[in-house]
């Protein structure tokens, strides 16, 4: 009876001291699981923020890596560009003299004609280089030293003309014909500041041509030294002439001072002048009909005198 009591009562029994136990753990077990569940959750979060994060930072660097390997291709590009444009211009200048030799020695009928612009920077350089790009034809630009203008040398030389040493200061008087150094030192006063800018030469011209000074032999002597040579001229528009000259004057000084024998002509003008500057389109049409080429002056031309 006592048993069937207790078998009809079994639902209503207060559970084990076991099942308490199991029970206890169990809640435990859930108490110390759920945590370390919330926490492995947030963990992986985290470690899924970090990957997505360190996607981005890859790739990041690896268009930053791109960008920094082209940039170092240009700069590698434009450090060699230099020596590119030096070779251009030697291989230019060896071409020049090649053809040169060809019309001396009669195997070219080509002429060639070496337009020249004394004294400057001055402020009407600019428009002498406008002209000449609108012609395209290339000069050479015979400088003196002015601190004042000191941006005026860089575009004559940017746009492809030539740049020759004139002495720093053109102090005919009373000044580098004193002597052979005080000439020199004018020379290479303007060759520093020159080459502060970027410019370098080796062609020079006496001021007031060769024939200024008694001293020409030694001053020759001593500009081959340092590796220049030196050029006059055979053409002049005579712009410089006392009282100036008219832009018909300056073209019929061309046309009258070059010689029928004349291949290789080198023309003086100065871009002071606003009579050669006027001319200039006239004298460029007039040497082309005639059938000058026109080219910038190098060391190795042959109007180049060296010693
Ligand atoms: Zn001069």
């Amino acid at each position: 009876m006592q048993s069937t009591t207790s078998t009809n009562n079994s639902g209503k029994r207060p559970p084990s001291k076991l099942g308490l136990l199991l029970l206890a753990a169990a809640v435990l077990l859930l108490a110390l699981t759920v945590p370390q569940l919330q926490q492995n959750s947030r963990l992986t979060r985290q470690l899924h923020t970090l990957q997505a994060e360190q996607r981005v930072a890859a790739e990041a660097n690896a268009a930053y890596t791109a960008a920094y390997q082209s940039t170092h291709q240009q700069l590698l590009y434009l450090q060699e560009l230099p020596q590119q444009l030096q070779q251009l211009e030697a291989d230019f200048a060896a071409d020049i003299r090649a053809l040169e030799d060809d019309i001396r020695s009669g195997a070219s009928d080509k002429k060639i004609a070496y337009l020249t612009f004394d004294d400057g920077p001055y402020n009407r350089t600019a428009d002498f280089l406008k002209v000449l790009k609108e012609n395209d034809a290339p000069g050479t630009f015979f400088v003196l030293g002015k601190p004042a203008m000191k941006d005026d040398y860089l575009p004559t030389y940017a746009a492809g003309h030539s740049i020759g040493n004139h002495t720093y200061s053109h102090q005919i008087r009373q000044g580098i014909y004193l002597s052979v150094d005080h000439f020199i030192n004018d020379i290479t006063k303007l060759d520093s500041f020159l080459a502060d800018m970027g410019i370098e030469t080796q062609i020079s011209r006496f001021p007031g041509g060769s024939a200024t000074t008694s001293k020409k032999a030694a001053i020759a002597e001593r500009l081959d030294e340092l590796g220049y040579g030196w050029v006059d001229w055979n053409v002049s528009t005579h712009d410089a002439a006392t009282g100036g000259c008219t832009a018909e004057q300056a073209l019929e000084n061309v046309k009258y001072t070059t010689a029928d024998y004349e291949k290789i002509i080198v023309v003086l003008m100065h871009d002071f002048s606003a009579a050669s500057l006027e001319a200039l389109p006239d004298i460029i049409a007039w040497l082309r009909g005639e059938g000058f080429i026109l080219l910038p002056l190098y060391y190795d031309s042959v109007m180049i005198n060296k010693g």
